[in-house]
């Protein structure tokens, strides 16, 4: 006897999508059988006319930044997203830079997620001796920045390539924020003396700046034998960047995030600092190549960068002093349902490669995450691709629900209607149905 059985529904397996049956017990998938097949289950969930995805894994996600993993997994559970990977640095927690205050991590995610979420530690140029007790944790990689990043600090070439042999060693992965500041800093400056804004956002921190971070990183990388991923690509042109060094056998990954892909400068013009980031959205043919670069299988995944700053936050100075960032992690996989399959010809596969296969694998989760396959976790986001709904911050479970970031009142196709973590349904049209179950997942290497 199954504790569950999920029924009819369009299931995305690593062979294709079918029609099948997935059996559920002790929260794993315990077998996929025919439709037609009589399975004996506690309980039965017929999804007729649904896709059921494996479970998104977002790799990049800043709960913790401005809110926390209550607010933060349930906004996750709504999406379909099922391990968030949650990035080390805080607003108002101390970043992930040792053991200690990675238990403390750990807790709250017991504590408070409807989830499951892997994290990434911090480290410091100058302060590497915790990256050793922070791998036995369980992190799945460290995250630095070749740009400035305030009190969490940035790296020099020299400090970098520390790091990397660190990383070779111990296989680990380091994901990289890779932008040229000083290429970034002098097209700011320019830009403010002209007493331009929002509409010179793109050309502040141009792609030329990605480009010589990833080609710099790489080199070092390659040089040192060393895991990389790098982090929100904005344009095809770093993606066939990353490709070529791909092709000389450097162990790279590359992520993009929603925003890339479904706004652009435009949107930075209609709503200023609120649809700032980092690196900026790009012109609408930047976004076209991005989509060009996931469709020829060049981008390995997908990363929310959601962050919630509040009205107060956003409109505090002007718009090159606002804090970058926004919230967007319950739209990974509507957002690129809506436009990459119905619109650019993305294949359900590849949609499931890159929200969850991928990721999974990247981090060392693999072993209980990524695909719907006997023997891995029961982690399952029900998509109904027939309905169409219009994004409000008011419905979500964000902790700001301000209507002022660049999705309010865009419609999509494809709606999240229910989602499980390792068997149980933690959500069900508009709520959330756990009050915690999600577990911290540590990365095995
Ligand atoms: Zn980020």
């Amino acid at each position: 006897m199954f504790d569950l059985l999920i029924r009819n529904g369009l299931t995305v397996t690593p062979e294709g999508p079918k029609k099948l049956s997935v059996a559920v017990k002790d929260g794993k998938i315990a077998g996929l059988f025919d439709c037609m097949s009589e399975i004996p289950a506690k309980e039965t969930f017929d999804f007729t006319g649904k896709i059921i995805f494996p479970g998104v894994i977002d790799s990049h996600a800043h709960v913790t930044y401005c809110s926390d993993f209550f607010s933060g997994s349930r906004t996750a559970a709504s999406g379909g997203v099922t391990t968030l990977v949650e990035m080390p640095q805080s607003g108002h927690l101390p970043a992930i830079w040792d053991e200690s205050i990675l238990k403390q991590r750990i807790a709250s995610i017991d504590e408070t997620s409807v989830v499951d979420c892997a994290l990434y530690g911090g480290v410091k140029a100058n302060h590497m001796e915790h990256v050793e007790e922070l791998i036995k944790g369980g992190v799945v990689g460290f995250k630095v920045f070749l740009s400035d990043a305030g009190d969490y600090g940035s790296f020099d070439d020299a400090s970098l390539r520390e790091l990397l042999r660190i990383a070779h060693n111990y296989g680990c992965l380091v994901a990289v924020h890779a932008e040229s500041q000083s290429i970034c800093t002098m097209e700011t400056q320019k830009i403010i003396a002209a007493g331009q804004g929002a509409e010179k956002n793109s050309d502040s921190r141009p792609i030329l700046s990605e480009v010589l971070a990833v080609s710099r990183l790489c080199t070092l990388a390659l040089h040192e034998h060393a895991p990389v991923s790098i982090c929100h690509i904005s344009s095809g042109q770093v993606a066939d960047i990353i490709q070529e060094f791909r092709e000389k056998r450097l162990q790279v990954s590359a992520e993009t995030c929603p925003h890339y892909l479904l706004l652009n400068s435009e949107d930075v013009i209609r709503c200023g600092a609120w649809a700032k980031c980092a690196p900026p959205l790009r012109d609408p043919n930047t976004a076209d190549g991005l989509w060009a670069a996931i469709l020829t299988g060049k981008i390995d995944m997908i990363g929310s960068d959601h962050a919630t700053y509040t009205d107060v936050q956003k409109s505090d100075g002007s718009f090159w002093s606002a804090p970058g960032g926004f919230p967007g992690l319950d739209l990974i996989l509507p957002g690129l349902f809506d436009e990459g399959v119905l619109r650019r010809g993305l294949s359900l596969n590849s949609l499931a490669q890159v929200t969850a296969a991928n990721p999974a694998k990247i981090f060392g989760l693999d072993t209980c995450k990524g695909s719907i396959t006997v023997g891995k976790d029961a982690d399952f986001a029900v998509l109904d691709p027939k309905s169409k709904w219009v994004f409000h911050a008011a419905d979500t479970f964000y902790d700001t629900k301000s209507p002022r970031y660049p999705y309010e009142g865009k419609t999509f196709q494809g709606k999240v209607v229910s989602t499980f973590v390792r068997g149980k349904q933690v959500y069900k049209n508009g709520k959330i149905l756990a009050e915690r179950h999600g577990k911290y997942i540590p990365a095995s290497r």
